[in-house]
């Protein structure tokens, strides 16, 4: 007997905002962002790059605007982009109203470090009059000198005090399509500052890990980090940070949201952690059919198991799975097998990958 499946965390209620096409909070679908690496001056390299974050299922994608050569580069990068682009501002508002008029779809800028009410006021209008949401985010590293001394370091308390601030200088002006990040590398104070900012504003939340680390050691974090933080219904918009490849935050930030059955987005690939009844190459096998649906967006369940006896009843919700024994292996669906296959590895896995193929041609 196998349980039903778990339902999706109840989210949090939290106002809607919008952002290019997607409507973020409310109920609405927790949205995967990232951040092009490139030099955002480099046109055809950051468009490169936000073409492979979409292709593999980003729907945000951040740019760092550091100088005016940056901002002068946006128009062209936003009118090839496939997905919304947020433009990443420290202080200078110039940046962010040449960012506003370049088409970019949302603005990260901290109100309070950009030199004024002035050029608050001045930041707020161009976000009304283009209509783009702007996210706060505080990251340990940068909350204000004065919180540090008040609460003895970049706590989670001053972290939500800081962004607290930050709102409210844009509430000040009746402005309210902000989104909030409150960023830690400890995965911890990660978790304690949202859930005190979840307990104290109604905005949506964009949440992460910061500086995470190398692709296990971030991926893990980001996973303990924003698993503890989903299944809390805290989360509006999403980012795995690496020090990698951009491209890779995607599949970590995909099977955190699909292990907490949030959203899905490619198959879902099952393979046992092999015994000492394995008889084949299972690591290889398993990540030669990993390899072939990287790009492949729609999705069901593979199985890839070790041995022919426990292999498919192991794999019984698997919609199509191969499981190998010495010189043979069994294809089946839904448990039952429905083909077999002899011969070596190579032969095997071409085998598998024939029915793969019609599988997905089906
Ligand atoms: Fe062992 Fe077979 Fe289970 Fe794999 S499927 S762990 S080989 S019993």
């Amino acid at each position: 007997m196998h349980a039903a499946q778990q339902s999706a965390p109840t989210r949090r209620a939290t106002r809607a905002i919008r952002l290019g096409p997607y409507l973020i909070g409310g109920g609405n679908p927790i949205r995967v962002q990232s951040m092009c690496n490139t030099d955002t001056r480099d046109a055809a390299a950051t468009l490169a790059q936000i073409e492979r974050l979409a292709e593999a299922g980003c729907e945000i994608v951040r740019l760092a605007v550091i100088d005016e050569r940056a901002a002068a580069a946006l128009p062209a990068i936003v009118a090839a982009s496939p997905v919304p682009l947020v433009a990443d501002i420290h202080f200078d508002h110039r940046l962010a109203v040449m960012a506003a008029e370049a088409g970019i779809k949302g603005l990260r800028i901290n109100p309070g470090n950009i030199g004024g009410e002035d050029k608050v006021d001045t930041v707020v209008a161009a976000a009304r009059h283009h209509g783009l949401p702007i996210r706060i985010g505080v990251n340990s590293g940068s909350v204000e000198k004065a919180l540090l001394a008040r609460f003895g370091g970049p706590t989670p308390e001053a972290m939500v005090e800081s962004a607290l601030h930050h709102v409210a200088m844009l509430e000040k002006r009746g402005f309210h399509e902000i989104k909030i990040s409150l960023k830690s590398s400890s995965v911890m104070d990660t978790i304690a500052a949202y859930r005190l900012m979840a307990a104290r504003a109604d905005y949506p939340l964009h949440i992460g890990v910061t500086e995470a680390g190398t692709l296990l050691r971030g991926s893990v974090k980001s996973a303990v980090g924003l698993g503890v933080l989903l299944a809390e219904g805290i989360g509006d918009t999403l980012r795995v940070s690496l020090t990698h490849d951009p491209v890779a935050e995607m599949d970590v930030a995909y099977e955190i949201l699909r292990s907490l059955n949030i959203r899905a987005r490619g198959p879902e690939i099952v393979s046992c952690p092999t015994c000492g009844r394995t008889e084949i190459d299972l690591i290889r096998l398993a990540n030669a059919v990993e390899e072939r649906l990287r790009t492949v967006p729609e999705v069901f369940k593979v199985a890839v198991m070790g041995c022919v006896v426990n292999g498919p009843g192991e794999a019984r919700e698997a919609d199509i799975g191969i499981a190998g024994g010495r010189g043979k292996a069994v294809i089946f669906r839904k448990g039952e097998v429905v083909k077999s296959l002899r011969g070596g590895y190579d032969e095997l896995l071409a085998g598998f990958m024939d029915e793969l193929e019609l599988f997905l041609s089906q």
